[in-house]
């Protein structure tokens, strides 16, 4: 079994991170701050913002059950994502493993990385084989990449499966739960604390309506928490996103509630699609889209942009032949795409 410190970079093992202004004073109650070359004037956005965002972790870990030294918070998932490359995967070197198909983030980071990227077909029910993940390991793989509730598939990953996972593999397995908040099902970031090479990744892009202000979460035990804190950009989050998740998490009922409309329009939708004669199969979800097998579905998806409505084509998806991806949107712009369809 390998050791932590042989998962890591060995440049970011060895890393001294930035120290920033506000990190050194810790510890005092201070009221004249003339130490980041800040202008004065101009509150509230005229300070730099808390690099490590504590207010905001220690709300955001209740919420979601964890503690707050196992949460970080980056510009997205997306940057979460790029920096499990950075930390733990040697360009030119390493490997990484994932399902196919799944969100194509964790592919472009590995290209972006030099990073070779083994993915691992889902069968024909969309399920991950946790003996074939295993079997495209070398000793040279660091990551493995899961997404559950997956996308485009829209389907979770049997469980069992994904345990079978966090046993026999001693790297870093990420699992992508950022459409969790859609489904019942026990969810692994509660996981983290039993499980140190785990991280869990979630987003405030989805069930919490907040993509423009790019708020993604990891969670994982300290260790590996610490590591992405040494390699972020100081400020990686700003002082705005940090004042717009605060209001959000005062108000989580209004997240259920559009999640229980979203289901409901969920089932509306799916049930309708499968009396359309041209579409010819639609998946089991998890997550606030669904996947539907079309009779031609590039034809399907350019006649519905020439109607001002825009779905996601998944046709060149490997498993994804004529499938489309149909986000579930407002009760209206969802009649207007059946219309549409029923049009054809
Ligand atoms: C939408 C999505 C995300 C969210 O990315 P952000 O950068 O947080 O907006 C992450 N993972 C998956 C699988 C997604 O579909």
């Amino acid at each position: 079994m390998r050791e932590f410190k042989d998962l890591v970079r060995p440049n970011i093992w060895e890393l001294s991170p930035y120290s920033s202004a506000r990190d050194e004073y810790s510890g005092h109650e201070a009221h004249v701050f003339l130490d980041a070359n800040e202008n004065p004037y101009n509150q509230p956005v005229n300070r730099y913002p808390d690099p490590l965002q504590r207010e905001l972790k220690e709300t955001m870990a209740k919420i979601k059950g964890v503690r707050p030294e196992q949460i970080f918070f980056g510009n997205g998932s997306d940057e979460a994502i790029d920096l499990v490359y950075r930390c733990f995967t040697r360009p030119g070197v390493d490997n990484v493993v994932a399902i196919e198909p799944t969100y194509g983030m964790y592919k472009v980071c590995a290209d972006i990385n030099d990073v070779e990227y083994r993915p691992v077909p889902l069968d024909e029910r969309f399920q991950m084989s946790s003996e074939k993940m295993l079997a495209a390991c070398d000793e040279r793989t660091k990551v493995m990449w899961v997404c559950s509730p997956n996308n485009p598939t829209g389907n979770l990953m049997d469980r069992r499966e994904i345990e079978k996972l966090l046993e026999g593999f001693d790297g870093i397995v990420v699992i992508d739960e950022a459409y969790s908040d859609f489904s019942l099902k026990p969810v692994f970031r509660q996981e983290v604390s039993r499980h140190p090479r785990l991280v869990v990744l979630n987003t405030m892009s989805k069930a919490w309506g907040c993509a423009a202000i790019r708020l993604g979460m990891a969670f994982a035990q300290k260790e590996i928490i610490d590591l992405f804190n040494k390699v972020k950009y100081p400020y990686n989050i700003n002082h705005l996103t940090q004042e717009k998740a605060m209001e959000m998490l005062r108000s989580p009922f209004e997240v259920d509630k559009w999640v229980k409309i979203l289901l409901l329009e969920r089932e509306r939708m799916i049930e309708a699609f499968k009396l359309l004669p041209i579409c010819k199969k639609v998946y089991p979800t998890d997550a606030n889209f669904f996947l539907a097998k079309m009779t031609d579905a590039n034809k399907i998806y350019q006649y519905l942009v020439e109607n001002g409505i825009i779905v996601r084509n998944r046709n060149r998806v490997a498993l994804c032949g004529n499938c489309l991806r149909i986000t579930i949107g407002t009760k209206s712009e969802n009649s207007q795409l059946l219309s549409a369809l029923r049009q054809w």
